[in-house]
């Protein structure tokens, strides 16, 4: 059988489904490996270190595509009212294993119900448990997305990070308030720690406490009452309730007007990101200082940010941009690959070194957009007449 690994015509877009180490792997599970030429550039690997490990380079993503059983990218494919239709090209009866954003991309979904009958499983969706961890493509990107939010905010800051004690007189250490202990929050904590940064947290998951408090940071609680309620047996966030956000907005607001940098990462799944930080709050934090807006594509969680821009509203830096994952391409590849590669080796038969798909199993139920064409998941396929 063979995997195709095209390249991602995203704008914006640096990352690649597939690196070396993974087409190694992938050839030693019993498949054959097609990289489009140039799918590898944005992440710094030429085409020669996949042939090293036994790929095939073929000259456009036509003739990559053309008889490949199985296709991994990062990003949903381009629709044809996009421009460039990718789904066209895949072969009838394909696997299609990406990021699918399937809860929020309806066009994308009903593009892979069309003539090619693919197979699709959305990343985005794997459950978030143990068994899974080595698939989640959310932890793994969004673990070096809260890395970046500090490097990016520490670009945008004009003084430094850590105390400095020097013989012309003492810097004080950044002060650095991250909103939203998840993945990328936590991430965020240990990573202005490690820069000597005085670091708070909050989230509105009591269960966030001893982990900001184990990195370093320390955790600002807003309303212990309803924080009791505010998460969900899967362990995201749920809605919080008006009176929450008067409340934070009191509580936290008396850190940020101290802060130097903001990094927000507060998400509620499949709804737009709530506010946390209104335009009135930015008016009253400290000239220069930076907001790091991680939730830009969701559609912020500050009121000014102004997704995939760096603006200046009162003073105050508001970084809103998209896809920051891809700002570390190396390495967010490198992870998302082997994200891929794990979830392929859980679809094969190693003997018969082919797809054997248990359609019974919680992975493929909670992953599986459609089947040969047919939208099957349960948040999305609508219930027979
Ligand atoms: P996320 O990206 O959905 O949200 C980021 C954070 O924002 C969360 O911590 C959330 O509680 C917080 N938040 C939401 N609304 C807020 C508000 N109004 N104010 C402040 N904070 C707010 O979260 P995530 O990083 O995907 O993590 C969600 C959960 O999944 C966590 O419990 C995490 O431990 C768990 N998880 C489990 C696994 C696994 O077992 N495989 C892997 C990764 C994450």
């Amino acid at each position: 059988m063979k995997i195709a690994i095209p390249k991602e015509r995203r704008a914006g877009e640096l990352r690649v489904a597939a690196v070396p180490e993974t087409v190694k792997k992938l050839i030693a599970l019993g498949y054959d490996v097609v990289v489009e030429t140039g799918a590898g550039d944005g992440s710094s690997i030429p085409d020669a270190l996949y042939q090293d490990m036994g790929a095939t380079i073929a000259p456009d993503a036509q003739t990559a595509l053309a008889d490949a059983d199985i296709v991994l990218k990062i990003q949903r494919p381009l629709t044809a009212a996009e421009g460039t239709d990718e789904v066209a090209l895949l072969k009838s009866g394909a696997v299609l294993i990406a990021q699918l954003n399937a809860l929020s991309q309806a066009d994308t979904v009903a593009a892979l119900t069309g003539a090619q009958k693919v197979t699709s499983f959305a990343m985005e969706l794997m459950p978030r448990i143990t068994r899974a961890q080595s698939m989640d493509i959310l932890s793994s990107q969004n673990n070096l997305a809260g890395y970046r939010a500090v490097i990016d905010g520490a670009a945008e800051f004009g003084r430094a990070f850590p105390m400095m004690m020097t013989a012309a007189g003492t810097v004080a250490p950044a002060r650095v308030l991250v909103y939203g202990a998840g993945v990328a929050g936590l991430q965020a904590v240990a990573t202005a720690k490690r820069l000597g940064a005085v670091v708070h947290g909050t989230d509105v998951r009591p269960a966030t406490r001893e982990q900001v408090e184990s990195l370093g940071g320390k955790f600002i609680v807003v309303d212990e009452a309803m924080e009791k309620e505010a998460e969900t047996s899967g362990g995201y966030a749920k809605e919080m309730p008006p009176e929450y956000f008067v409340k934070q907005k009191q509580v936290v607001g008396e850190f940020l007007k101290k802060a130097d940098i903001a990094i927000t990462t507060a998400l509620i799944p499949g709804r737009k990101a709530p506010t946390l930080i209104t335009a009135e709050q930015v008016a009253a934090m400290k000239p220069g200082s930076v907001i790091i807006d991680l939730a830009a594509e969701q559609g912020g969680n500050c009121e000014l940010t102004e997704p995939g821009k760096v603006v200046l509203k009162h003073g105050v830096k508001i970084v809103g941009h998209l896809n920051v994952a891809s700002r570390l391409a190396a390495d967010s590849s490198a992870l998302f690959a082997r994200n891929l590669y794990n979830f392929v080796q859980h679809l094969t038969d190693k003997t018969a070194k082919s797809l054997k798909i248990d359609w019974e199993d919680d992975l493929v139920k909670g992953t599986c957009v459609t089947r040969d064409g047919v939208v099957v998941h349960a948040q999305l396929a609508k219930p027979a007449d």
